[in-house]
């Protein structure tokens, strides 16, 4: 990736507490460049008008963006159909629709759901409660030491009580690949679904939904470039078709009778409401936007980062890295020293150095690694040489403060 990259993030350009600015928070969310705050501004401009149902001008340019969005979303993961493209707030709804909607009506007492400890916790909350009103049972694939999940660790759990198999495709504190595919096909030997949380593969590495053969795919608009409020749950046809909708209310419907109604088709019958059609022309943006820098070219940037960035940290005496050593996504995360992560961010943010700390939304995991939490560094697609720089310098000054 060269400057001119870096260039089109317009937020970047500025200085924090008397110091450039070095955003190293994007597994919490990405910046935005500049064609997607336009494409925004523009339809808010020209064209914005509800979908689907005005006859007029702007209804139907809205709709076309509206719908050409969505045909994007479904070429940029190797979806079959625009239709298995289901537009929502993001992962979070993506999987509480799926573990709403398919979880009620194909779970029954004693089935088994299977997870690993090392989901955020949207990717487990959901299917807590579905355990819960169902009678079924949480199963849980252990991970290896470093915190990287094989198959055979999966094959001991999956059986053919299993129901659902939900797994990230990558983790989002320690920026680890998961083998969804492998788990996907042994959940299918025993009739069991795979669902994937998309948030952190979807901006960081290629992906085909039909390669991977995942039943459910969920994603989040704002950490590809996107705006916030706009994500995409991916569902094979064949099981969304069966789907009943968790969301009633305009949009949805075919007929409204006053004691009975029915649904439209798919995609339209989960996205009850005023659908969020800014956000969708964001997306469409980002998804231009990152296809135009080509998704294999940002994977080689982003693991040539991770791989800098763990070789420089390790110079630090004290610092103990979570996670493998060789990583292929920008998500290094570690605790320095006695130093509390919240003390390691306040002084690295009076250097310019935004990153996060805390417990990045699985409290499970901290557990699992004897931690109450962690200081996290992401990197994406605008970050340089020269930030993990600035970064390595303001954990040595910190180092150096709390001495
Ligand atoms: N899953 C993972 C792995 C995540 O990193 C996140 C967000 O940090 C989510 C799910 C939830 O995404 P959202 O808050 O956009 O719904």
């Amino acid at each position: 990736m060269n400057a001119s990259v870096r260039e089109q993030f317009p937020i970047l350009n500025q200085e924090v507490n008397g110091h450039p600015l070095v955003y190293l928070d994007s597994a919490a969310t990405s910046q935005k460049p500049r064609a997607v705050l336009d494409a925004v501004r523009r339809y808010y401009e020209l064209d914005n008008s509800n979908v689907h149902r005005g006859v007029h001008t702007l209804g139907s340019r809205a709709t076309d963006a509206y719908e050409g969005a969505r045909e994007k979303v479904a070429a940029f993961i190797g979806a079959a159909h625009p239709e298995e493209i289901v537009f929502n707030r993001g992962t979070t709804t993506g999987l509480n629709l799926v573990a709403a909607s398919y979880g009620d009506a194909n779970v029954n007492e004693g089935d088994e759901i299977v997870l690993t400890p090392i989901e955020h916790h949207s990717n487990l909350i959901p299917w807590q409660q579905l355990a819960k009103r169902k009678g079924a049972v949480l199963k849980y694939i252990e991970p290896n030491p470093d915190g990287t999940i094989n198959v055979e660790a999966a094959a001991k759990v999956i059986t053919d009580k299993t129901k659902i198999v939900a797994i990230a495709y990558v983790s989002n504190v320690m920026g680890v690949v998961h083998p969804v595919k492998e788990i996907g096909a042994l959940a299918h030997k025993h009739g069991a679904v795979i669902v994937v949380d998309g948030a952190q593969s979807t901006p960081h590495t290629k992906v085909d939904v039909q390669d991977l053969d995942c039943d459910f795919y969920a994603l989040s608009g704002h950490k590809m470039c996107a705006p916030t409020g706009i994500g995409a749950l991916y569902g094979k046809k064949a099981l969304l078709e069966k789907m009943e909708p968790v969301e009633f209310g305009g949009e949805m419907i075919d007929e409204v009778g006053l004691y009975e109604s029915t649904w439209k088709d798919l995609p339209y019958r989960f996205e009850g409401g005023t659908p969020i059609i800014a956000g969708a022309v964001g997306l469409g943006a980002a998804v231009d936007f990152l296809n135009e820098l080509g998704m294999d070219n940002i994977a080689e940037h982003e693991h040539k980062l991770a791989m800098y960035a763990m070789r420089r940290i390790n110079e630090i005496e004290g610092l103990r890295v979570f996670g493998p050593q060789e990583r292929k996504v920008g998500i290094v995360t570690f605790n320095l020293d006695d130093v509390h992560p919240h003390d390691v961010a306040t002084v690295l943010d009076s250097y310019g150095v935004a990153i996060r700390a805390g417990h990045h939304c699985c409290q499970p995991l901290m557990r699992w690694l004897e931690v109450s939490s962690t200081a996290r560094a992401s990197f994406y697609l605008y970050n340089n040489e020269q930030d993990i720089d600035r970064l390595i310098d303001a954990l040595i000054r910190t180092k150096e403060y709390f001495g």
